[in-house]
């Protein structure tokens, strides 16, 4: 029952109907039975301003940030937790008494599903497909754990950019190509983890994947971000050559995870967020 004393949380973003936070995080907030509310705010860019004068007036305990306010939101905080300030990107707000704090849970959220499935060891070889919001997440989070990074890209300047950002923040070289059959077929001969964070997989695109079967070894490590579908056919073509598959799902919902951890100081009832946003995914868990 929503009461006097209920919490409010939320996420802004535009467009934000198809978000899965909603449902996961309300889904948590009944399993420990909090007396919280997480709510979707359509927020357009002129009016992020003014939603974050409002996070403070109404006194809005915590907030996600999807697009296109990852980065814009930033200076309109208090603080910044330090990976957030080096990505120069925040997807979670926390407010203690008026003091809005940014984070990064889907820089963390990555790296937490990528342990969870496979064993880290320092100087492993990461091909990162992509070089858009999500990639520069993803780069910045494996460079802080010392991963060596290749970025490869359909726009070649774009994965130039990001990759000359993180080798200057983290002083380490990161390599960067043009995304095409020929130069994933020489990266991916030396890679150990390849993530796609492309949008390639999804939407009109789902029965495309960025990189051929045949160069998808059974050595490798193979991270889609793409939730939906949970198998994209880069997934599936992974599984088939033997290789170790892991689904955005996963990352998705430890950034949930993460962000719930860091408002309420409790850890997230990860079975009943996974079991929630996958029946709306349409899965069947096994
Ligand atoms: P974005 O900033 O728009 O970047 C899109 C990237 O995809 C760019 O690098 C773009 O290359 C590339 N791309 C698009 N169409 C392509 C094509 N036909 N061929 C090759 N490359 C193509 O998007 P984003 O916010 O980073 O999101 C990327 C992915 O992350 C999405 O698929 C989304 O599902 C996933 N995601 C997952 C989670 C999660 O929690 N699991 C959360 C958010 C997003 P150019 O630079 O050449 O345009």
């Amino acid at each position: 029952m929503i009461s006097g004393e209920t919490k409010v949380y939320g996420i802004i973003g535009n467009p934000i109907a198809h978000t899965m936070s909603p449902p996961m995080h309300n889904a948590a907030f009944k399993e420990l039975e909090l007396n919280c509310i997480y709510v979707p705010f359509l927020v357009e860019e002129a009016g992020l301003v003014h939603a974050i004068e409002g996070m403070r007036a109404m006194d809005i305990k915590g907030l996600n940030v999807t697009m296109p306010h990852k980065l814009a939101i930033v200076p309109l905080l208090d603080h910044l937790d330090p990976l957030a300030e080096k990505i120069g990107a925040v997807n979670t707000v926390v407010n203690k008494s008026g003091i809005l704090t940014g984070y990064n849970t889907d820089a963390t959220g990555f790296i937490k599903a990528l342990l969870d499935n496979c064993i880290y060891t320092q100087g492993q070889r990461v091909v990162v497909l992509g070089a858009g919001g999500v990639s520069r997440a993803i780069c910045f989070a494996l460079a802080e754990k010392k991963y060596e990074i290749c970025i490869v890209n359909r726009t070649y300047t774009k994965a130039l950019k990001l990759a000359n950002e993180v080798s200057n923040m983290f002083n380490k070289d990161i390599e960067a190509y043009e995304m095409n059959e020929k130069n994933l077929q020489s990266i991916l001969s030396e890679a150990n983890i390849l993530v796609n964070a492309t949008s390639v997989g999804m939407d009109s695109t789902i029965e495309k994947t960025p990189v051929a079967a045949a160069l998808l070894s059974s050595e490798l490590v193979v991270f889609d971000t793409i939730y939906c579908p949970i198998e994209t056919k880069l997934l599936k073509s992974a599984k088939n050559n033997g290789a170790k598959v892991i689904g955005g799902l996963d990352m998705l919902l430890w950034q949930g995870a993460i962000a719930f951890k860091l408002w309420t100081g409790l850890e997230a009832p990860f079975d009943t967020m996974k079991k929630e946003v996958s029946s709306i995914l349409g899965l069947h868990e096994d």
